[in-house]
């Protein structure tokens, strides 16, 4: 058996839907399970729509509204010459959607909860026109709602899935209908608590329902079918030259995508490592090219370095002062408060003389956290021990990641050669971060330049 998983791109269009089913089709005989994204762009509509209710702007909601309705009653009548049964399911989704954005505009806020259940339509909708479409075919497919049986933490838009329970849960819910011989059809991205109430796993979640039902199932191998030939050298949207990577480790995927690649959910990786199972990215616009395999071992190739990536919109906070040096105790205050705010830190890094901290967060993070911190400290910058909470404003972090570069000397030296030949400023570099990457800090407005530059001389050149 494998899981196999289409994301929006590869699901926004009739067209793209048809190749999709000849994509099942063509792999019947594995066995499949399918997962589904919502198609392309309808998640962000109905956050979008979600805000415009928050605030009010009843037009704007009601204009979202219609579009998210014609992109799937096209769909239907495309694919299904518009079946009035399948085009009820899909307006009772609809008609909840409206209800529920009505009363949000009452409210004038929403709930993560109440954003998680709305954010499920996409995927609900989606594998509902997929599956009869499949069954119009001539291929008998039935389709799940993964918030029927995916048991999950209760963190509202970023819940992790939970194994014994969602097996016991598959079981019961799923598994009759495989040993009738339907192919599973299954909404990507969504779980429920423990009771019953739906949860999101995070934007780009339908990765991880991927993986993790991969794990569950002992499944031979997940695809991950995309839009671009496989795991690249780098964004291929910023860089024209980014390559296909043939084979690359869990761990390495996991860097990259941690530090900004979409190509996966960063908690991804997570449920088919422990069991090491295979995963390929396929690209459903070139179904015939072989595309990258992830395994556990991070084959040493020729390239040490095999791919570039960045994260833009950060800011940098820097706590400075010459009061801080061999006082114990104010690094851990500063990230207990980090901690406090819920924030999440990207990359730390303290200078050797002691006299700052200095880490990346967010950008619509960081004025909360200076005034936390300010209030933190208040004592210590009354009496000059720390002069200050300095902060820098959109920038971005870039990532050369690469397992070879594990005992490969000169790596840092090259990479920072390359940004000072090229007139990059690094405004930081972390310390003592994994040997699979080397990560640094540049001012947002250079970080395309910087990453085409390490590109053509690390990848291209080498
Ligand atoms: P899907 O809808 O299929 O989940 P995503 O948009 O989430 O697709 O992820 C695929 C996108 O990730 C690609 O279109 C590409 O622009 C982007 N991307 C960024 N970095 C990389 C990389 N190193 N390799 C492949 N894709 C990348
Ligand atoms: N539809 C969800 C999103 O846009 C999940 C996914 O695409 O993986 O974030
Ligand atoms: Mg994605």
């Amino acid at each position: 058996m494998i899981v196999m998983k289409f994301g929006g791109t590869s699901v926004g269009t009739p067209r793209m839907l048809e190749r999709v089913a000849d994509i099942v089709e063509s792999n019947l005989n594995r066995k499949p399970l399918v997962v589904l994204s919502a198609m392309s762009g309808v998640t962000d509509m109905l956050i979008k729509g979600t805000r415009f209710a928050e605030k009010g702007q009843r037009s704007e909601y009601e204009r979202v509204h219609g579009d998210i309705a014609r992109k799937h009653h096209d769909t239907i009548r495309a694919l299904l010459g518009g079946s009035e049964e399948l085009s009820g399911e899909i307006d009772r989704f609809l008609d909840a959607l409206l209800n529920i954005w009505h009363s949000i505009e009452v409210l004038g806020e929403v709930t993560p909860r109440a954003l998680d259940a709305i954010s499920s339509f996409g995927e609900k909708m989606l594998v509902r026109i997929f599956s009869a479409y499949l069954n119009k075919r001539g291929t008998k497919a039935k389709f799940f709602d993964a918030d029927t049986f995916i048991v999950t933490t209760g963190n509202f838009g970023n819940a992790t899935p939970i194994y014994d329970e969602s097996k016991r849960e598959f079981e019961r819910v799923v598994a009759p209908a495989l040993s009738e011989g339907f192919t599973p059809i299954i909404t990507g991205f969504i779980g429920k608590t423990k009771d019953g109430i739906t949860t999101t796993l995070g934007r780009g979640g339908s990765d991880l329902t991927a993986t993790f039902l991969g794990n569950l199932l002992d499944a031979e191998e997940v695809w991950i079918w995309t839009d671009v030939d496989g795991v690249m050298s780098a964004d291929p949207r910023i860089v024209e030259n980014a390559r296909s990577l043939e084979r690359i480790s869990y761990v390495e995927v996991a860097e990259l995508s941690y530090y900004g690649a979409k190509v996966m959910h960063p908690r991804s990786l997570l449920p088919v490592m422990e069991k090491g199972i295979p995963v390929r990215i396929l690209n459903t616009f070139n179904p015939s090219f072989p595309g990258t395999l992830i395994t556990r071992e991070a084959r040493e190739e020729k390239d040490v370095i095999k791919s570039i990536t960045y994260i833009k919109n950060l800011a940098l906070l820097n706590v400075t002062g010459r009061g801080m040096l061999g006082v114990p105790g104010i690094a851990a205050r500063v990230f207990k408060t980090v901690w406090q705010k819920g924030a999440n830190i990207l990359m730390i890094s303290q200078s050797s003389s002691e006299q700052n901290i200095c880490f990346v967060v967010k950008k619509d993070e960081a004025q909360n956290l200076v005034d936390s911190l300010k209030a933190e400290f208040e004592l210590e910058i009354i009496h000059r021990d720390i002069e200050g909470i300095e902060r820098i404003d959109d920038v971005a972090i870039i990532s050369v990641v690469g397992a070879g570069m594990r005992g490969t000397p000169g790596i840092a030296g090259k990479i920072f050669t390359i940004t000072g030949t090229n007139g990059v400023n690094v405004i930081a570099i972390a310390q003592g971060s994994s040997e699979y990457n080397i990560s640094f800090v540049v001012d947002g407005n250079e970080v395309e330049r910087a990453v085409k530059a390490l590109h053509r001389n690390l990848v291209e050149g080498a």
